[in-house]
Order: C-alpha cells, then structure tokens, then sequence
C-alpha cells in the first residue's frame, strides 16, 4: 500500500467513528466498481411501468426511498433476530395501537403462523410436530362466501377449514377442535358481518384473525380491525405500504404472537423457518411502515388524481375518446384509476389489443381491462404506482395506440 493510500484509509477510519458508519466491509474496492450498473440490461430483464395495481407477479410496489435506506443503513452489521424482532415488533404493535407485532414474509406467511400459533400456542412439543399433530384436524371456521385461493395458508398447517352461512351457522359449527376463526375482508359477500363474526368467536374462545392483505388506503384500515375485536390482522407490506415484497404485518394479542414467533424463523425447525425475513426487511418493514403513517395521504389522494387528469387530457385529444376518473369501490386497492374508452366504429382497435400493444412496446407499460356498469369494456390505466415521470409516457403511448388506429 502506498503512503498515501494508507494516510486516506486512516483518516477514513478516523472519520467514520464506529463500525456502523463504515462503508460496507466486502464492498468492492474504490474505482473498480462500473459507474451505473444496469443489472435489468445484464440480465436481460424487462423493466416494467405498472400502469396497474400492486400484483406479486410485478413484484408487488416500488420501496419507498426509507426503506431503501433502512434496508442500507443495516446491511453492514450483525444483529440478534431474536431481538430484533421483538423491538421492530414492539414499535410496530405501539404505532397500530396494540398490543404486539411481528414482520413475517407476507400476509400469506401470517396466516400460516397465525393459525399455527392458534393450534400450538407455545407447546415446545407441538410446535416441533405441526402440521402432522396426532389425533383430530383442528379446525378453522370461515363464511363459505370467504373461501379464496389464499386459504391454503391455512390447510398448509394441518387445519381443516369449516364452513358456514349465517351467524347461527356459524354459531353451532364450534367445537372442541375448533382453533381459530378467518374472516377474508376483501370478500365481495358476508353473510356474517365484521362485529358477529368477532362476537361468536369470543362468545366461544376461539381467536378471529382477519386477512387485510391489499386493504390500505385508507390509512383507517390499519387500526380498525384491532378496535373491532380480532385477535389477530394481516396486511402486506408489499402493496400500497411499499415495504419489501417479501414482508408483511402480523399484529394482534400479545400471546398469539408470541406463538407465532415460536413457529417462526429463526427458530431452527417450526413450520415457518421455510418463511424466514431477514434482517434488511425487517428494519424495511418498519421504515415503510412509519413512513406510511406519517404521509399526508389526502394530499397524496389530490395528486392521484391530478395525474388521473392528466391521462384523461391527453388521451381525450383524440376524437371519440373519453376518459373517466375510476375509483375502486374496495376494500382491496381502493384508489383512482382511469377508465379509458371510445368508439370502436371509429377507432378500430380493442380495449385488449391496446392493452398488448402497451405490454410489447418500449418501454413495456402494464394496464388492465376494466368495464363499465353497461357492460362495454374499458382500457384501466393505474395512476397510483408510477413514477412521476411516467405519468406523460403512459398518457402518450395509449394516445399513440388509439390514433394509429384511427
Ligand atoms: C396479497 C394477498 C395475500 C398474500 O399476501 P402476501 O403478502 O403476498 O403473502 C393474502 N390475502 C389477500 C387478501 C391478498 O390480497
């Protein structure tokens, strides 16, 4: 090492005062790290504009530039999962006003721990056995009009899911294997409401866990399951939060969690250690977390549909063209979106085959088909997940499409 190179290195040692404010110990040494490396370009990966909503095939959102940092600020040290998890944790369950938290690798993770904290509670022997316990399947009663795909994360346990119509159904389904109870909020019916569900569930002391997955914005959403009554609530943290894809959100009563964690990495052998969050993601989980509560979100609504405006503008310059501000009545991805029509006699081309012409072009843009109450189909173009600058490369690439076809 040359005199002078030692002279910098020490005054950088010097400079940085303690080991957190190194810069990343097996990082590539100065000068022969490429200035911008294009890992989409090496690999030959497309990049995508979601002109769309959160879809884990799109991977999910875009992190939030606090989380980035937070997943960059941590990565340079080691830290005890055990503890970690239990302090983002307890942050966690003090800023959604209750009474404990933990991150888990998604909201399909949470109801896997979930229901296994259900069965085991903190039975050390039970926990090593799951999901192939002796004797009866424990049971986990859902409205029949509740059952979707995401369930499995329940049978993954062992559980069998019950099914009932009706608060009196429901009522007489309760027995002795009877562990948890699921209510799905998206679900489009119920036949059950949030407040009975809670009720009988309680009335038979059996914990109600409710899957919020995609059920931000509104912002209310995060609070308002725990003030009902449900033991246990999911949301992701890889759709309108903008954590990490692979995270999520598992909160509730202090003694379910803690079985959860049980069941949980970095415990060596339980059911979730195949569903491990490491530490980047958790201080990501936070990081997004905190900056989600902390928006202004009816400003960030206003600018929604600024660029709602903006689409409708461009894309109404053409003839026979209408753009309408659509917004998704909810629970999951309720935000504005663009409803983008016009008449075919004049402009020859489909909702759909603009929708693959968008997807093929460059770069490739994402949109949906959505439809309107008469029935008549409609290109959907997502306002809420593009970057600033995205907002003019959308509006003009479908302005593009329709007057080719004109
Ligand atoms: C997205 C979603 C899930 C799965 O969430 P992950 O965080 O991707 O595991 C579960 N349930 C509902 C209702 C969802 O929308």
């Amino acid at each position: 090492m040359k005199r002078r190179e030692i002279i910098k290195n020490i005054g950088l040692l010097s400079l940085s005062g303690g080991l957190a404010a190194t810069a990343a110990p097996y990082a590539t040494q100065a000068g022969t790290m490429p200035e911008k490396r294009d890992l989409f370009k090496e690999l030959g990966v497309t990049p995508v504009i979601n002109a769309g909503v959160t879809m884990t095939f799109l991977s999910g959102s875009l992190m939030l530039p606090e989380v980035l940092e937070a997943i960059n600020a941590t990565a340079h040290d080691f830290a005890n999962m055990y503890e970690l998890q239990d302090k983002v944790g307890g942050k966690i369950a003090e800023m959604l006003h209750c009474e404990a938290a933990m991150v888990t690798s998604g909201a399909s993770c949470a109801i896997v721990l979930g229901t296994a904290a259900a069965i085991t509670g903190t039975n050390p022997e039970k926990i090593k056995l799951i999901p192939n316990l002796p004797g009866p399947r424990p049971e986990v009663i859902m409205q029949k009009t509740h059952r979707y795909l995401f369930d499995q994360a329940i049978t993954t346990t062992g559980a069998q899911i019950i099914e009932v119509s009706g608060p009196e159904e429901m009522g007489k389904a309760f027995n002795g294997n009877t562990v948890m109870t699921l209510f799905f909020n998206a679900a489009g019916e119920s036949s059950v409401t949030h407040e009975d569900f809670v009720a009988i569930s309680k009335k038979h002391n059996v914990p109600s866990f409710i899957d919020a997955a995609a059920d931000v914005p509104p912002v209310d959403n995060l609070f308002k399951f725990q003030k009902m009554g449900f033991d246990l609530v999911t949301f992701s943290g890889g759709k309108m939060i903008r954590g990490p894809q692979s995270a999520g959100l598992l909160f509730g009563r202090k003694d379910l969690i803690e079985a959860a964690k049980l069941n949980h990495s970095p415990h060596e052998a339980p059911i979730g250690r195949p569903m491990k969050v490491n530490k980047e993601e958790m201080f990501g989980m936070y990081a997004a977390l905190k900056a989600y509560l902390e928006r202004d979100h009816k400003k960030e609504w206003a600018d929604w549909l600024e660029r709602v405006k903006k689409i409708k503008t461009v894309v109404q310059t053409i003839p026979g063209v209408s753009g309408e501000t659509y917004i998704d009545p909810g629970p999951a991805n309720a935000f504005p979106s663009v409803d983008v029509s016009w008449d075919e006699q004049r402009i020859k081309i489909s909702p759909k085959e603009v929708q693959a012409q968008l997807k093929s072009g460059t770069p490739s843009i994402v949109a949906n088909i959505g439809g309107k109450k008469d029935g008549k189909k409609t290109l959907r173009v997502g306002v809420v997940l593009l970057k600033p600058e995205q907002v003019d490369i959308v509006a003009n690439s479908v302005k593009d499409i329709l007057k080719k076809a004109q």
